[in-house]
């Protein structure tokens, strides 16, 4: 098997004489053949084959490949974006009537995705503290929990997940846990090592990295036994009528589960990305590699730097020796957790502010995890349908400034830093 840094670069494609070195982008909606009977046999899933985009693309197919082998899943798709990521690795096994346990340190759209849209839909969740012993984190399961679902480094909190007490407690139950592993990439944390089962990716951040293609992408490790738990998991081992009784267990092994969102949510739902947006976040993965370590070594820098700030009330960086996450992090992401990290400025809401509003480099952006340094106030943004109580579930408090470190030259990014704190 290839290391990461070279299925950075060639996972899942290896062109043969001739064929073009750069992945091609089949910018098609559709495919030929030369009888409906050969065209029948792919709709009955009888046969492989493209065709139709919203169902399979070649460039997607490619994209979805790599991302498996960068994260040792054995099968893999992509999304338009990392919120259609998430709903369909979980709506893909939960339906209305079934439960979830989910971590409360999540990011704030997959927060109301679970809270709002999916309670709608008949889908109950209860929320856990990620950091709860295994006993509490049991007691949220039912008899109709379905997934447990979880952020290897929450956004924004910036909580490590201890992976193997999750994955430990969703087995005990049955149920999958599905790891949402964006903010680390698996440059710097590998969930499948540590027991997850379903990884899932916002790629609009890191992967992607040059803020160009909003996606998503899920993969499956293959290794969630869905036959062992068939009574919880009919809609994967009991016949599909929608394809004349194919079982994606039996038909489709270690794939079944991916098979499955293909053919049915994304044939239902549609949320596939275009294959000129794979392409863009082909060319992020090809050196996410050499991005992450940059990202980690510049944020570490600036969190020394505002640690000893004068203007900076707390800091919140797993990467240093103060953090409560420091050995979880040490454990799960040796090699660093990411550009990103939080703080408040003394003096609480307007300061922060004022602090913000004086950054000339650094830009006040709605993204993270970009090559630019960027910064953010989640409670008045990204956080802002969540009540008081809810952020101080979700880790973040009304002070909390965002600031995803990029890849500039450090020192620049510390003298923006530093003439903003005078200013706040
Ligand atoms: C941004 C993000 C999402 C949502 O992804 P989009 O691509 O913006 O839809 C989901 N999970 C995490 C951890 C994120 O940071």
């Amino acid at each position: 098997m290839k290391k990461l840094e070279t299925n950075c670069l060639h996972g899942g494609y290896e062109p043969k004489n001739g064929e073009p070195r750069q992945i091609p982008i089949y910018q098609t909606i559709t495919f030929r053949y030369t009888s409906s009977d050969e065209m029948g046999a792919i709709f009955d899933l009888k046969s492989p084959g493209y065709i139709y985009t919203r169902l399979q693309n070649p460039t997607n197919d490619i994209v979805a490949a790599r991302i498996a082998a960068l994260e040792g899943g054995c099968a893999a798709m992509l999304t338009s974006s990392g919120q259609a990521a998430n709903f369909l690795a979980l709506f893909n096994i939960a339906c209305a009537g079934d439960h979830i346990v989910a971590s409360s340190a999540i990011y704030g759209g997959t927060y109301n995705l679970l809270n709002v849209t999916m309670r709608r839909m008949g889908i109950d969740v209860t929320f856990v503290d990620p950091d709860a012993p295994e006993d509490e984190l049991a007691a949220a399961f039912k008899p109709n929990t379905k997934a447990m679902f979880a952020e290897s480094l929450s956004n924004p909190s910036l909580v490590v997940l201890d992976i193997e007490k999750f994955a430990r407690v969703a087995h005990a139950h049955g149920v999958p846990l599905i790891v949402d592993n964006t903010f680390p990439t698996p440059v710097n944390c590998r969930p499948i090592e540590w027991g997850a089962d379903i990884v899932t990716h916002s790629t609009s951040k890191y992967m992607d990295g040059h803020a160009c293609a909003i996606g998503g992408a899920i993969v499956d490790s293959g290794n969630f036994d869905w036959e062992a738990h068939g009574d919880k998991f009919a809609c994967l081992t009991e016949p599909d009528e929608t394809y004349h009784g194919v079982r994606y267990t039996k038909d489709f092994g270690k794939a079944a589960y991916i098979t499955k969102a293909t053919v049915q949510l994304m044939r239902d739902l549609g949320p596939i990305p275009s294959p000129q947006n794979a392409f863009y976040l082909n060319l992020g993965l090809e050196t996410l590699h050499v991005r992450m370590p940059r990202h980690c070594e510049n944020a570490l820098a600036v969190a020394r730097f505002l640690e000893g700030h004068k203007k900076v009330a707390w800091i919140n960086y797993p990467g240093l020796e103060s953090s409560k996450y420091y050995s979880l992090a040490k454990k799960y992401m040796p090699a660093g957790t990411s550009g990103v990290l939080s703080f408040g400025v003394s003096g609480g809401r307007e300061a922060a502010t004022r602090f913000m509003d004086s950054l000339k480099l650094v830009s006040i952006e709605t993204h993270v995890a970009d090559s630019r340094t960027c910064v953010l106030h989640p409670a008045s943004t990204t956080h802002r349908q969540l009540s008081d109580e809810q952020l101080v579930a979700a880790g973040v408090s009304p002070d909390l400034v965002r600031l995803s470190v990029g890849i500039e030259n450090v020192q620049d990014i510390i003298d923006d830093l530093a003439q903003a704190l005078e200013k706040s």
